[in-house]
């Protein structure tokens, strides 16, 4: 067997990006696909079939290695021969002998006779089928085990292109043409939420995800265009969003994917791109063709039935937006995103993504809370972001000067000369306080000289450099979650092991504590179909999904396991409600171990292993579970949340979230002394280790140990060297004795 070197192939981004320079079309940019993809794997033949609903068959779309003239000619149905099956089945399909293998289908016109290694994985989106590919060879038994998940791998990084792609080629194209509404209302100031701390002074737009957008009529002026201005115009905005995909790559290699492709992919299409020639051929001014045939695409996606293919009509709107500025030199501002505060009802994470590398200032957003896990994002890549309900904001008009001061969750619309004076002083101070991260210091110790383990809460692995910057002493949470987000499937073991080696390879020697995947809630997978769930939050979340989806669980711990060897990891589980959940998970991390010994993987055989008190329901049960676990982490977030019903995502409720209700403190106090007597170690990462104003309060509980975004480790070891633990024992049990929410209240301050 050839040996192959995979690992290039399945982690860098970077190379299937690569796809798309030199390629001309759709069907080039497939051809491209499977001829990387053979010479990676060094076989033979590679080909795609699309699958296509109405008639419900795989056609033949791309091929190294068969008779191209088969190209769009061999087609079979969903399950019929060993592609079909792979398909209908939504499972890799391997065989060492093709031909003995009943379901085989042979097709004599392709020239396939003489290949028997065949191994075809399905290319999906969830339970989406989109296609297949196929790789085979002459030489039997070719392709190991190993081959198929590195396969599969790639074909999950590439299936949101390829759907896309697929997407494309079968758009027909209808007219429509609505205008865009841009509507001033009077509004000055608005009280919002803190979201995510930061400022920003900048021009505003809406950005709607349910109404149809378009193009404005852009009034190109007096000057006549060419067709050979149209191709420049192509040519820079390819090059533009190729910049940008290397960029996104470079500063996000954990969640990159493959975000700017679909647009690139437009740009290639023949369709989109001939619809405009032939109206420039026929006498239009290119800007008012672009202006045509962009909203007419726009349109078609959003008559969509699936959300998330609809609002894809960004990226139509993306590059129209690019042509014209390319063209004609001056932006639309209707849809020019660059610089801008964005306002919007609804984001998804790729959004927050895509709008940190278009250098988007800010958002202004009208659902979800300050503890969801877009807020979350948003921090690691340092977004300021205000909720606030009024609605009068969607109809704010584009260009409208703004200034966030998400600090204090303030919105000034049109702020006056004194407003933007007072901001830019504001500003300064910023950027004083960001110089003192020189100065934070090694150890944190308290004013009676009793030490305190200041850890980072990491989401991205970006958020690495400021972890080392304000010298986290390790990782008290790594949020695995993200890179399966903004994925199009479940990140195979090798992708997990990739990006956990990178995390541990990033905090040499420290402690570093992985959370196990905490999905569900406002954390959604576009692939995975939870059954339109009616209250997520009290849904099929977190570890049990992962233990209910144990193939997805296996390869997260595996790869964990994998990457901790020789390095300092722990594994910790999110949600856990009952000792026998706790037992089952750990229990499970012992059959991992084993399973990578008997393949004689070398693994972290004995990471500590602990949990996250988050659900009230442990509480009564904490002294059984601090003798099972290793260590506990509060993930206060969902404690309160959960504790005091409050949807830690709802802006409506968010007075109600309550960290200083005496329920909740007591209850933490319990967490705290059963960590004690059972001499295991005890953290607390949700966001109220990072409030100043709680710092005594938990010190004086006995809580040693903070896990906390690293832009506030600076704020909280200031807090903590404030403190005298006898004197915080003392105004804590103070704090206990009390059972009014306002009495605490007016105490912490
Ligand atoms: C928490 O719930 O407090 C926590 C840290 O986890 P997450 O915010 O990711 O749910
Ligand atoms: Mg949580």
């Amino acid at each position: 067997m050839i040996p192959r070197d995979h690992t290039k192939l399945i982690c860098d981004i970077g190379e299937l990006s690569g796809l798309f320079s030199d390629t001309t079309s759709l069907d080039g940019f497939l051809q491209k696909i499977v001829e990387m993809i053979s010479s990676h794997m060094h076989s033979e033949v590679c080909s795609i079939y699309i699958y296509y609903e109405n008639t419900n068959e795989l056609v033949l779309r791309a091929t190294k290695g068969l008779k191209p003239e088969a190209i769009g000619k061999v087609k079979m149905k969903l399950g019929e021969g060993l592609t079909g099956i792979a398909l209908k089945e939504l499972r890799p399909v391997s065989e060492k002998y093709a031909s003995k293998t009943p379901g085989y289908r042979y097709f004599p016109e392709i020239g396939e006779e003489q290949y028997e290694s065949f191994l075809a994985v399905p290319i999906v989106r969830g339970t989406n089928r989109i296609g297949a590919v196929v790789i085979q060879n002459s030489q039997k038994n070719y392709f190991s085990e190993e081959d198929t998940k590195v396969f599969r791998a790639i074909t999950s990084q590439l299936a949101n292109t390829i759907e896309t792609a697929k997407l494309l080629i079968s758009l027909n194209e209808k007219s429509s043409l609505p205008a865009a509404s841009v509507i001033s209302k009077d509004l000055q100031y608005i009280k919002g939420r803190i979201g995510c701390e930061g400022y920003a002074f900048a021009e505003a737009i809406v950005h709607e995800q349910s109404a149809i957008l378009a193009l404005p009529l852009y009034d190109a002026g007096k000057t006549r265009f060419t067709l050979e201005d149209f191709y420049r115009a192509v040519q820079s905005t390819e090059q533009q969003l190729e910049a940008l995909q290397q960029q996104i790559e470079e500063k996000l290699s954990d969640v990159a994917s493959l975000i700017f492709t679909a647009q690139i992919l437009m740009l290639k299409d023949p369709a989109f791109l001939d619809v405009i020639v032939d109206a420039i051929k026929a006498g239009s001014n290119p800007p008012d063709a672009v202006r045509l045939v962009v909203t007419q695409y726009a349109s078609m996606f959003d008559g969509l039935p699936n959300q998330y293919m609809r609002d894809k009509k960004h990226d139509v709107l993306d590059i129209g937006n690019r042509l014209l500025e390319n063209l004609v030199g001056v932006l639309d501002a209707q849809h020019d995103l660059n610089g801008k505060i964005i306002i919007s009802r609804q984001l998804y994470p790729s959004d927050i993504l895509k709008f940190s590398s278009l250098n988007v200032k800010g958002i202004i957003l009208l659902s979800g809370g300050v503890a969801s896990h877009l807020t979350i994002l948003a921090v690691s890549l340092g977004l300021p972001v205000v909720f606030c309900e009024e609605p009068g904001l969607l109809k704010i008009a584009v260009g409208t000067k703004i200034i966030l001061d998400a600090d204090q969750g303030n919105i000034y619309i049109n702020p006056t000369k004194e407003v933007i004076e007072t901001f830019k002083n504001k500003e300064k101070d910023r950027e004083f306080a960001a110089k003192l991260k020189g100065e934070i210091k090694e150890k944190t110790i308290t004013r009676d000289g009793t030490a305190v383990d200041l850890m980072a809460n990491i989401n991205l692995l970006g958020d690495l450099v400021a972890a080392r910057q304000y010298k986290a002493q390790g990782i008290g949470l790594y949020r695995t979650e993200f890179p399966f987000i903004v994925r199009s499937d479940f990140p195979s073991e090798e992708e997990q092991l990739s990006i956990y080696t990178k995390l541990v390879n990033g905090m040499p020697g420290k402690e570093i504590t992985f959370r196990t995947l905490d999905i569900g809630g406002d954390k959604v997978l576009s692939y995975y179909d939870n059954g339109n769930e009616e209250n997520p939050f009290l849904g099929m979340r977190s570890i049990r999904f992962s233990l209910r989806h144990k193939d997805v669980f296996a390869q997260q711990i595996r790869a964990i396991l994998r990457a901790g060897v020789g390095a300092n990891i722990r594994i910790m589980f999110p949600m856990i409600s009952s000792l026998d959940e706790f037992l089952e998970a750990k229990d499970f991390v012992q059959q991992c171990v084993d399973e990578l010994k008997q393949e004689g993987i070398s693994c972290h055989d004995t990471p500590p292993i602990g949990m996250m008190v988050e659900l009230p329901s442990v509480i009564e049960i904490i002294d059984e579970l601090a003798q099972a676990a290793d260590f506990f982490s509060i993930g206060t977030n969902d404690f309160i949340q959960y504790m005091l019903a409050v949807d830690r995502t709802n802006e409506k409720v968010a007075d109600f979230f309550l960290p200083h209700h005496p329920g909740v403190l007591r209850a933490l106090s319990r967490v705290a002394k059963a960590a004690k007597y059972h001499n295991k170690d005890v953290s607390v990462c949700g966001l109220m280790a990072h409030q100043e104003k709680f710092v005594p309060y938990l010190l004086g509980i006995g809580i040693r140990k903070f896990s906390i975004d690293s832009r506030y480790l600076y704020k909280i070891q200031r807090a903590v060297e404030r403190v005298d633990i006898k004197t915080a024992i003392v105004e804590t049990e103070n704090i206990l004795s009390h059972k009014m929410v306002r009495d605490i209240e007016s105490l912490l301050k």
